[in-house]
């Protein structure tokens, strides 16, 4: 094992945390762009919480409203023709990982020359990475894609229907205010598809990464188990405050970069999800429920033993044969997404078995690698794509 780490993002987390987010902008200047959603922050108050304290800190505001979940490459654009337009300082997200993402990369089309698309891989073109954007402060809204607290930022080109991802060191925010009570009016089916997606991206790293990392493997657990023990609780009571408190602070956790040091780990589950919402629009939490199980069912094949860990360490199961406890941890962990309200099948998305050689192209269009295989544990060929998906039809 040999790696580095570096995560340069300022962390200020706690309930009421919002009021600091004037005072932290300040530091980047005096005008700032605030990224939304579809309005969920103008009927919960929070927007206009930010403008105040924007505004008694002496920090002007425009609004770009609008971004869509899953978010589009054209809200991307128009976003970053407001930043560059109105002359903006900063930009603030406020909101869920599709008004983080698209911020992020609003921020960085100020400064990027040619089409947008280039930043983010999607077959032949040539990838040409930002490196410079205006300083982002993120303000997340629902715990699920720790985007609040990495480089990272997925973005669909509705043209082409393509969902592909960015990451580059000038898309890591400036600041992230991780405030859980802004969390509390997200619905329970949106709550319970941030715990899966959460829950992924820890075990993208726990089950595809390097061999002998023991440390990152208890980190994954424990991030695992908390997110398991309350987040069900804030599936149930959205007003617990304590349980959207620790579900949050597990989501940034499991992908701030901390649990995957050093596993250099692909995300082949997400690859394939993200052909999913691209060409249906759902919500990729969702999409990850189902294909996540498909997808360990097929790799515990290969490689019984680490699923066997899983197993024993997440769901205590006993068996002493490898196989057998890995695939009774895997039922237990579809179980589990089941029962916090998550779909596993694809028919429970509205999603037939019509598109599957589609989905298994277009994965491999922006993540396989030269020899036409996705990167993971083990590599898939566009066969083993479809048939992975094909179970979960
Ligand atoms: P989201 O798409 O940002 O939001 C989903 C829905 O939840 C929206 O309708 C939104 O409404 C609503 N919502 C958000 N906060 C709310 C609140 N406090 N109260 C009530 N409703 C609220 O969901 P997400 O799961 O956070 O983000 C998903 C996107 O992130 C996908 O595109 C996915 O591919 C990407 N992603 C990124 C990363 C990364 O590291 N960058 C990692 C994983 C996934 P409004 O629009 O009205 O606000
Ligand atoms: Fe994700």
């Amino acid at each position: 094992m040999k790696f580095e780490y570096q995560n340069p993002t300022r962390m200020i987390f706690g309930a009421g945390t919002l009021l600091r987010l004037g005072e932290v902008a300040r530091e980047y200047g005096n005008k700032a762009m605030i990224v939304t959603g579809g309005g969920s922050v103008k009927r919960n108050g929070a927007f206009d919480r930010a403008v105040a304290s924007l505004d008694e800190a002496g920090v002007s505001a425009v609004e770009c409203s609008g971004v869509e979940p899953n978010p589009r490459l054209s809200s991307v654009a128009r976003g970053g023709e407001i930043a560059r337009r109105e002359s903006c300082d900063v930009v603030i997200a406020l909101g869920g990982g599709s008004v983080m993402d698209a911020a992020k990369v609003m921020a960085a089309a100020v400064f990027y020359e040619g089409d947008l698309w280039n930043m983010f891989p999607h077959g032949q073109a040539a990838r040409r990475l930002p490196t410079r954007a205006l300083p982002i402060i993120t303000v997340p809204t629902l715990a699920a894609t720790g985007s609040e607290m990495n480089s990272g930022a997925v973005i669909t080109d509705e043209k082409t229907m393509i969902k592909s991802f960015v990451g580059a060191k000038c898309l890591y925010p400036k600041a992230a205010i991780v405030d859980p009570e802004l969390t509390v009016s997200v619905p329970p089916d949106q709550t319970a598809y941030g715990i899966c997606d959460l829950i992924t991206h820890i075990t993208e790293a726990y089950f595809n990464g390097v061999d002998g990392t023991p440390v990152q493997d208890r980190f994954a657990e424990g991030v695992i188990l908390t997110a398991m023990e309350y987040g069900p609780k804030a599936v149930a009571d959205g007003n617990d405050l304590d349980a959207r408190a620790q579900t949050q602070w597990a989501s940034v956790v499991a992908l701030n970069g901390w649990v995957q040091a050093g596993t250099l780990s692909p995300f082949p589950v997400h690859m394939i999800e993200h052909t999913l919402s691209a060409q249906h629009d759902i919500a990729h939490g969702a999409g990850l429920s189902v294909v996540n199980p498909a997808w360990m069912r097929f790799a515990a094949k290969t490689r019984p033993a680490r699923f066997a860990q899983f197993a024993r360490r997440i769901f205590g199961i006993t068996k002493s044969d490898d196989m057998e406890a890995a695939l009774e941890g895997i039922d237990r962990f579809e179980a589990f997404l089941r029962s916090i309200g998550c779909p596993t099948r694809l028919s429970e998305c509205g999603i037939g078995d019509e598109l599957l050689d589609r989905y298994a192209e277009d994965t491999l269009l922006v993540a396989g690698n030269a020899e036409g295989q996705l990167p993971g544990r083990p590599m898939m060929t566009k066969a083993d794509i479809v048939e992975v998906l094909r179970a979960a039809v």
